[in-house]
């Protein structure tokens, strides 16, 4: 099991606000009248809201000041049609805002997805799954949080301010500007306080990612823990991390403490200062009872909108973290392809490897050197070699998961990097020890719902495998569940499965990477049948434990520390009495630990190291 989910999390897309709505626009470009129809319901919104407390100093300076009792009638009308306006243009603002906001998540997650799909494997070698599904889920749903949440309330409350100082400033200026003199001073305390909750939140954020990436790690491998006893140094380490979340935790909380007493002390301050100078300002007749009055009623809608904005910016600032993970997901290079691609349709399935030299990566050792083989259409090669020599490398390069150096495989004399990945893939067809299985019926795990595989083609599939002999024995046939991962299969039937797949897929080139290793013998001889009839006049490349199934190839290509140490056929290396001679002796014992291997194998899936 690796330990990179101890690595930091990297964000190297630093996103600012701007940045973000930037990035975003794509997007939100998408529901352009959603976003401006929602804009218009606050602005009516603010507005509305506004004349209420000039309806009432109105009623005040006309009706009981000027004894005019009908003017309250009519106040009472007009205030009623002003609350149902106020109340539709609320929903309409809400209910607009999440649609909008819904709708370029959707974009936003599709296109996300889209991405992940086609990065390259060395992304998911680095990357925990636990990391990459909590930013497809976690983080996509925080940054919905900032349009559902966050930006309805910033702009609208951002609105009502702006709105609320208009109408301030036109009762009296001087009235406004004694009472917000302190504005400044509480708004950068306050936001202030804010960053320094956004980065202890950023630090939490981090640290229960770790947790996450930890447990999705020891859960999927729960059987190598159990099995080689690493329950209690997986407890420890679990509690190291969990510790440290808790201490994140404690210090946001009490960074978030501070927040409403200093708010109160603003609106303190703000109110006390209207009242007294307002007072003055009567006593001078210099501003009229009902206006003082509407002054009074609009300074209270001052400070809610700005204690709700800094509590969404703290939203803001989740998300964006969220945001600079998404962005930093979104910029990982996809697979590299080509400009001027070649699309053969047609292969015959010749392979020339000319010279082929092979690292992971820059600062690791050569996995292969030098290798140059020439395969004929239709011909069989067994490979054999020891743990670690670079049989699997050598097949994934095939497959384009991993770039081999340009011009050193060639399909059908047309150079591999050349051919799209996906037609390359769709040529080359790989039955691996551990095949996928998934939940679904046989005939899904078959056809994997490709319509271009007919159910015929499938069935055809099942027969010449031996798998329907199989399934119709044991009273089952194509419509009978599998569970996850086939845990309701033998591994003899999950190997059949994937047999089947390939003969549906009829790939042009067929690679069989120890797919007859771990099976009982029982299964063997179904299996022995179903290779040879699947590599039956194909370009196949096998990779084998049993003597048997490698006897059947053609040639044999033995490799050695990555390099092709012999190649020949059965009798002929075994009369060379060289290092197939050895393997064949020991039954073919290629699962010796390669002591060349240069570095530890811990790369291989499942591996318990
Ligand atoms: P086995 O018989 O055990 O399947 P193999 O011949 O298939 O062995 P490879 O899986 O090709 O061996 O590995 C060859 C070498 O490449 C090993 O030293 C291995 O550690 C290294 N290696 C394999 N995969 C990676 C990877 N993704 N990143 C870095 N090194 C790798
Ligand atoms: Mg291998």
């Amino acid at each position: 099991m690796s330990e990179n989910f101890m690595h930091e999390d990297l964000v190297k897309t630093k996103i600012t606000y701007p940045g973000l709505f930037k990035r975003l626009w794509p997007y939100a470009r998408k529901e352009k009248v959603l976003l401006f129809s929602a804009i218009f319901a606050v602005a009516g919104g603010a507005i509305v809201a506004r004349l209420i407390p000039a309806l009432i100093g109105y009623a005040i300076d006309h009706g009981i000041k000027g004894k005019d009792y009908s003017v309250f009638t009519q106040v009472a009308y007009a205030y009623l049609i002003l609350e149902i306006f106020r109340s539709c243009f609320s929903f309409a603002n809400v209910y607009l805002f999440q649609l909008f906001g819904n709708r370029m998540l959707f974009h936003l997650r599709e296109d996300l997805m889209g991405h992940v799909q086609r990065l390259p494997l060395q992304f998911f070698n680095k990357t925990p799954t636990g990391r990459i599904v909590t930013r497809l889920t976690n983080d996509v749903m925080s940054l919905g949080e900032l349009f559902t949440d966050g930006v309805i309330a910033v702009f609208t409350h951002t609105v009502i301010i702006i709105s609320v100082v208009i109408a301030l400033a036109v009762i009296s200026w001087k009235l406004t500007l004694v009472s917000l003199l302190l504005a400044p001073l509480f708004i950068w305390a306050s936001f202030y306080l804010s960053n320094r909750i956004r980065d202890i939140l950023r630090e939490q954020k981090k640290k229960l990612s770790l947790i996450n990436a930890f447990l999705a790690e020891n859960l999927n491998g729960i059987k190598v823990v159990q099995l080689y006893n690493r329950v209690t140094r997986n407890r420890d380490t679990f509690s190291v991390l969990s510790n440290d979340y808790r201490e994140t935790n404690m210090r946001s909380i009490r960074a978030y403490a501070l927040m409403q007493p200093i708010m109160n002390l603003f609106n303190a301050t703000t109110i006390t200062a209207a009242l007294y100078y307002g007072g003055l300002l009567s006593a001078e007749g210099s501003i009229a009872i009902g206006a003082l009055v509407a002054f009074l009623m609009n300074i209270q809608d001052f400070i809610p909108p700005l204690r709700e904005i800094l509590e969404k910016y703290q939203q803001f600032q989740n998300s964006l973290t969220s945001a600079e993970r998404i962005f930093t997901l979104m910029d990982e290079p996809e697979e590299y392809e080509l400009e001027n691609l070649h699309s053969p349709g047609m292969i015959r399935g010749e392979l020339d490897i000319r010279n082929l030299n092979f690292q992971y990566e820059a600062n690791l050792p050569m996995v292969l050197k030098g290798i140059s083989l020439h395969i004929q259409p239709g011909e069989s090669i067994a490979l054999v070699g020891r743990t670690g020599s670079g049989k699997s490398t050598f097949i994934s390069l095939l497959q384009r998961f991993y770039d081999a150096p340009e011009k050193s495989i060639f399909v059908d004399g047309i150079a591999l990097e050349r051919i799209p990945r996906e037609e390359i893939r769709h040529h080359v067809g790989v039955v691996q020890q551990d095949n996928f299985i998934f939940r679904g019926t046989v005939r899904e795990n078959i056809g994997l719902g490709d319509p271009r595989i007919s159910e015929e083609q499938i069935q055809r599939a099942c027969e010449k495998t031996g798998y329907m002999g199989l399934l119709t024995r044991t009273g089952r046939d194509l419509s009978s569940a599998v569970d996850e991962r086939g845990a309701n299969l033998s591994v003899g039937e999950r190997q059949l499965i994937a047999f089947a797949r390939i003969l549906a897929f009829n790939p042009d080139i067929l690679i069989l990477d120890e797919a007859t290793a771990n099976i009982d013998s029982e299964s063997e001889h179904i299996i022995q049948e179903a290779t040879k009839e699947i590599t039956k006049g194909r370009t196949s490349i096998i990779i084998a434990h049993r003597l048997s199934t490698i006897e059947q190839c053609d040639r044999i290509v033995v490799l050695n520390q990555g390099e092709i140490a012999e190649i020949g056929s059965h009798a002929e290396l075994m009369k060379a009495e060289g290092l197939y001679y050895q393997f064949a002796s020991v039954g073919v014992k290629t699962n010796v630990i390669d002591e060349s291997a240069n570095g530890p194998a811990g790369t291989e899936p499942g591996d318990p190291s």
